[in-house]
């Protein structure tokens, strides 16, 4: 019987989890992917935003600006990637003018510090490669760019440190009361039982949360396609560059991931399947469109990869956070975490957690470990470090990635640490290992024999991104004896 069970290893599901660790008690984290990040939270624009987006006196509002807060300690604690760049918001017209205006004003009740409005002159000073038809634009000098997805991995890293299990492949199909002990969730890998669950499920919270209350909640998948430019490419800006929001979404963004590639994106459609992450024509080209507005000269040939995620549109608008309404006792939720949820994660983590704790009088955890900070990357060391990390371990001396500089000590490590790596996209996010220019086609088989030799299992069994998504159908003399058959 665990304390608590939280479903979904997405940014939310994670920063919940680190923060249970505050508590003694036996936690788990029920995933149904077979890694961290495999939702929402690795496939979003990668923005802290400042928080003039969200209606005052919303929740989004409020964990907005309370995570965004939190952020700078939290990335240097943990090593990640994290930028405080500032953004702009541009305008071209007398209507969007006036979106900017009203912006500017929720951003001062929302307690956004350090907001401008600036004229054309100003902007084409700060980012000459402006579109010179732009008119006006709102500054937000505290926003900033993150990596999602090691955000969300050093999360649950500090939560495995300090005793959270992680279970993967373990897809939630059905929760019930029991008695009056605890909750049940059923899973392909059994069932578990704990005294209180948290559902952190992305796109699939609704449906857990139907299953359970006699409130139900309806979410909207709204997909947003976007583009990656090759990080040779320079950047033309110096901050991230917003058109003005529209109905479906905080506006489609040029921004600077935080290791340095161009992004574009995202479109935004609301689809049916909330799993569904193809990219598509119309929405590649609805994004480029877009962004020959706040960039005349741009330019898609330096495109090394194109990607999609999903966000979990709320009917309501707003986050869902708390116990879950017309359910019994013990359940809690963060549902209907859209964009801002990458930026609210530190702060709903932290609200999240305190708040199953105290319902369960969980006493304070005797002793906390630190966060260990992620591995500086091979590809960002000086030759000094270089030099003294190879002769620390050989392994440093093998290139495995040469778009990225990624070596085989960082692959290996990747693989053997608590919430390890078990597929070719898992060493991808820890690592950078086929995030470069030719996307993997160089290193994934050398990638897959290291995976094997760490993990003791064939080249047969390892995915791409676990499930179906094997790399290898067989071996040949399989694939002849069953040609011979057929014959
Ligand atoms: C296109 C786009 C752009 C965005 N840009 C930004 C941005 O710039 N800044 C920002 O702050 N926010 C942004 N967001 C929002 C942000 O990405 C999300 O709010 C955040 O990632 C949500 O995290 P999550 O953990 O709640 O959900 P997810 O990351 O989706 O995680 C949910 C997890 O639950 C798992 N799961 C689902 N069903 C079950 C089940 N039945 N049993 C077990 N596990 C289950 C899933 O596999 C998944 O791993 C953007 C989102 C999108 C899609």
């Amino acid at each position: 019987m665990y304390d608590i069970l939280i479903i979904g290893a997405g940014v939310t599901g994670c920063a919940v989890a680190r923060q249970l660790c505050h508590y003694q008690g036996k936690f788990a984290v029920l995933e149904a992917a077979e890694d961290v990040a495999d939702g929402a939270s690795k496939a979003n624009s990668g923005i802290v935003h400042a928080g003039f987006d969200a209606k005052p006196g919303t929740k989004k509002a409020y964990y907005n600006v309370k995570g965004a807060k939190m952020y700078a300690k939290l990335a240097k604690d943990m090593n990640v990637p994290y930028d405080p760049i500032g953004a702009l918001v541009i305008g071209f017209t007398d209507e969007d003018r006036e979106t900017i205006q009203k912006l500017y004003d929720q951003g001062q009740k929302n307690g956004v510090e350090q907001l401008r409005i600036l004229g054309r002159e100003e902007i084409l000073q700060m980012e000459p490669n402006t579109n010179p038809d732009v008119t006006c634009a709102l500054y937000a000098p505290t926003s900033a760019v993150v990596s999602p997805y090691e955000m969300t991995l050093a999360l649950s890293y500090h939560a495995a440190d300090n005793g959270v299990e992680f279970i993967f492949d373990a897809p939630v199909s059905a929760m019930r009361k029991d008695g009056g002990n605890g909750w049940v969730v059923t899973t392909p890998k059994g069932e578990f039982s704990a005294r209180a669950v948290i559902n952190c499920a992305g796109i699939g919270a609704a449906a857990l949360h139907n299953m359970i209350s006699d409130q139900p909640v309806r979410l909207i998948p709204r997909r947003g396609e976007y583009y990656l430019l090759d990080h040779t490419v320079k950047y033309p800006f110096s901050r991230t560059m917003f058109q003005v929001p529209s109905k479906m979404g905080k506006g489609v963004l040029i921004s600077p991931t935080a290791h340095g590639n161009a992004l574009l994106g995202p479109s935004a459609e609301d689809i049916d399947d909330g799993f569904d992450t193809a990219t598509t024509r119309q929405g590649l080209d609805f994004v480029l469109d877009k962004c020959r507005l706040t960039w005349p000269k741009v330019n898609i040939r330096p495109v090394i990869t194109t990607f999609s995620g999903v966000r979990a549109h709320p009917d309501t608008d707003d986050f869902i956070i708390g116990p879950v309404s017309g359910a019994a006792e013990g359940a809690f939720e963060a549902i209907g975490i859209e964009s801002p949820g990458l930026s609210a994660a530190p702060a709903v983590g932290e609200e999240l957690g305190d708040m199953a704790a105290h319902y369960l009088k969980l006493p304070d955890a005797r002793m906390v470990k630190p966060a260990v900070p992620l591995l500086k990357l091979f590809s960002a060391m000086s030759e000094e470090e270089r030099a003294e990390a190879c002769r620390a371990n050989p392994d440093y001396g093998r290139i495995v990635c040469r778009c990225e500089v990624v070596t085989e000590a960082e692959i290996r490590d990747a693989i053997r640490r608590p919430v390890g790596a078990r597929s070719i996209d898992g060493v991808k996010r820890r690592t950078r290992a086929g995030m470069g220019r030719c996307q993997g086609g160089f290193c994934s088989p050398r990638v897959m024999e290291i995976l094997c030799e760490e993990r003791g299992v064939s080249p047969l069994e390892i995915t791409k991104s676990g499930g179906e998504s094997r790399l290898l159908v067989g071996t040949l003399n399989d694939i002849a004896k069953e040609a011979r058959g057929h014959a």
